[in-house]
Parts: C-alpha cells; sequence; structure tokens
C-alpha cells in the first residue's frame, strides 16, 4: 500500500501520503462531465477533485482523533479516493484491558470517520439552504464540477455510505469484525468478516458488468484485494500474540565464557549453526556476543577476553512471554538474541534467525491444522 502513495506532508505530527489512485479521479471527473454532454472545465474539475479529498482528509482526521484519544499512535494516513488507510506505530500499541473495551474501541474508531462526514454533509446542507436557492441538492448526477456545493454535500455521504458497508477493512466491515470478535478469536472473526466483504465484493463487480457503471466493478476488486490483504497481517499478528516463547525458543545451544578467549569463542563458533551467543558465569547470565563480533574484534584487536567485548546489555525474557513482546525486544533495540531465563536461569534462546524461521513454520502448520479443521 505504501509503495504506491506520495508523501505530501504532515498533520497533527502525522505523515500524510496520497494513493496514486487519486490520479484516477480527475478522469473520472471528465468522464462524467463527458457524458453529461456539457464541455470540461480544468479548474472546477480540479475544484471537485479537491472537494473530494478534502472529505476523505475530513474522514481520516476523525479516525485519527479517536484513535490517539484511546491509545493507538497514528504513525501515517493514506488517502485514497473512497477513504483512508491510517498506519499506527506498531511498537507502542496499548492492548485494552478488557474484550469489551476493546470492542468499544474499534466500534468508536470505526464510526467516527462515516460520523464526520454525515455531520458535514448537514451542516454543508444547511448553509446552502439557507443562502442559495439555485442549488437543487436532490438533482441527479450529485457530483457534478458545475454544481460544487451539491457536490459538497454528496461526496461527503457517498463517502460516509461506502465506507459503512459492512465489507471488511471498510468502517461498517471492522464494526462486524469487532462484533464477531466478542465471541470467537480475533483471527476467526477476522476471516468470517473478510468471506462476507469477499461476497460483497463479488456482487459489485458483478453489478459493474451488468450496469453502465462499470467503476463499481473497479471498486469491488479493490474490496476483495484490500480485504485479503488484512486477512494476512491479522493472521500474522495472531500467531504472534498466541505462541509462547517456550514453543519456539532454541533449548540446545551453546554459551560462551567470559573467560574464553576470542580465539577459543571462535572454535566454539564454528562448530555452531548459532550466530549469537549467551555468556554464562556459573550460571549467571553476563552478556551476549555475536560471531561477527568475536570476528571484527579479533580482526581489529588480535586475541582477547570475550569478557571485554561482549554486549553486557541485554534484554531478558520468561518462558512464557508471547512472541509479540520478544519481536518488539529485538526490533526496538536492534538486539538479535534474548535469553529466555526462569528463576534466574537460562533455559533457551530466541534469536532473530531462530523466529524467523519458526513464524514460518508456525503459519504453515496453523493452516494445514485450519484446512483440516474445514473438511
Ligand atoms: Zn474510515
Amino acid at each position: 500500500m505504501r509503495s504506491f502513495s506520495i508523501h505530501v506532508g504532515r498533520l497533527f505530527g502525522v505523515e500524510v501520503r496520497l494513493h496514486l489512485t487519486f490520479l484516477i479521479l480527475p478522469l473520472f471527473v471528465f468522464w462524467t462531465e463527458y457524458n453529461t454532454k456539457h464541455p470540461a472545465n480544468g479548474a472546477r474539475d480540479l475544484a471537485l477533485v479537491g472537494i473530494v479529498l478534502a472529505c476523505v482528509a475530513a474522514h481520516e482526521i476523525g479516525h485519527m482523533l479517536v484513535a490517539r484519544r484511546t491509545g493507538l499512535i497514528p504513525k501515517a494516513v493514506i488517502l485514497l479516493p473512497l477513504g483512508g488507510v491510517t498506519v499506527f506505530d506498531e511498537s507502542r500499541i496499548e492492548k485494552p484491558d478488557s474484550a469489551e473495551a476493546a470492542w468499544k474501541r474499534e466500534v468508536s474508531i470505526a464510526l467516527t470517520g462515516p460520523l464526520v462526514n454525515i455531520a458535514f454533509a448537514m451542516i454543508a446542507a444547511a448553509v446552502i439552504l439557507s443562502t442559495n436557492r439555485g442549488a437543487h441538492l436532490g438533482e441527479w448526477p450529485f457530483l457534478l464540477s458545475r454544481n460544487l456545493p451539491r457536490s459538497l454535500v454528496w461526496a461527503n455521504l457517498y463517502i460516509a455510505g461506502f465506507n459503512l458497508l459492512p465489507a471488511y477493512p471498510l468502517d461498517g466491515g471492522r464494526v462486524l469484525r469487532a462484533f464477531f470478535a466478542r465471541s470467537i478469536d480475533s483471527a476467526a472473526a477476522t476471516r468470517r468478516a473478510v468471506s462476507i466483504s469477499h461476497a460483497i465484493a463479488m456482487i459489485l463487480m458483478v453489478a459493474g458488468l451488468f450496469s453502465i457503471n462499470h467503476w463499481l466493478t473497479v471498486v469491488g476488486v479493490i474490496i476483495f484485494s484490500a480485504a485479503q490483504l488484512e486477512e494476512r497481517a491479522v493472521i500474522f499478528q495472531s500467531v504472534l500474540d498466541n505462541v509462547r516463547l517456550e514453543e519456539v525458543m532454541l533449548t540446545d545451544f551453546a554459551t560462551l565464557s567470559p573467560a574464553d578467549t576470542l580465539e577459543d569463542a571462535l572454535e566454539k563458533a564454528v562448530h555452531s549453526l548459532q550466530d549469537d551467543f549467551p555468556v554464562v558465569r556459573g550460571s549467571d547470565m553476563v552478556g551476549v556476543i555475536s560471531r561477527q563480533r568475536i570476528l571484527e574484534a579479533l580482526r581489529m584487536e588480535g586475541n582477547g577476553y570475550v569478557q571485554a567485548v561482549m554486549n553486557k546489555l541485554f534484554e531478558v525474557s520468561a518462558r512464557k512471554e508471547s512472541l509479540a513482546s520478544a519481536f518488539r525486544k529485538l526490533t526496538s533495540r536492534n538486539l538479535s538474541i534474548i535469553p529466555v531465563v526462569e528463576d534466574q536461569r537460562l533455559v533457551g534462546i530466541v534469536t532473530l534467525q531462530n523466529l524467523m524461521h519458526s513464524m514460518a513454520l508456525l503459519a504453515e502448520s496453523r493452516k494445514l491444522r485450519r484446512d483440516e479443521e474445514n473438511s
């Protein structure tokens, strides 16, 4: 999603990006103008595109402000012609304390976007009706560059209506998923919401083919692929949340002693597949060191002791901690190994290399299990 968008600025400290599909919008405007057999007017067409952009921005700002109030930190927002996508800072997400709180947060964030648009449409309509008698708010076509006030009202209503479709990942679909998640786990809730979304997308695609308005088909295709992308991300996240370190940690691993010389250490490293080693004195963890660091130190300073070059600042985790928390520790501090301890005793290690590997295996085995359940 990110790669098809361009940076346009910052708003409330959040990066704002414009999705390249916004370039299709002027074409759409020209096409509708052409259909009404009136000469296109460049400045007015551009103003109409600007109105749509403003409506989408207002919608996303609504989501963002509520999200921030409930403890989610928005990092970037990508504006698309029919809505937007807010990217949150994964490393700073606060988990709600209860399922009830999670449901409330999800629903209030999702509904605020469409509500902002409905409020704007109502305000705009009230202002127009009281000042301008020639706007004909109820006349077709609702979006028309020759009638910008009417377009302002209807662009807001269209965006609100479209986003309220119960087609995940649209706002309406998010509410539906949150509703399912009250009784089943989050991955299963997502799968159910995604199948409903796929059905709606199919209906739009087919309806688009049989009507004069082929844009419905395009919208259907977009919803279909967005739903699939989100499903994958959620399943990845649920693996991260539900797997405990004890299920994936390496229990058969080599350790070094601080009294080892670097040449001894390299000798041991050669006979192991590990890239990173815990350094242990007696039964105490005293540091970590990587194969890379051993090589560098040998090259730069000649032979010495592990004690002098090992990294004494490291994070430890407990057996029952989730993969998600280990991932956060590894990535936020740029570590490559986390020792797993129990009663201050080293019971295993988790390395980035081994996490990547086990993630792939876990995802695969869950898929197999799911296929078995379904058949
Ligand atoms: Zn929305």
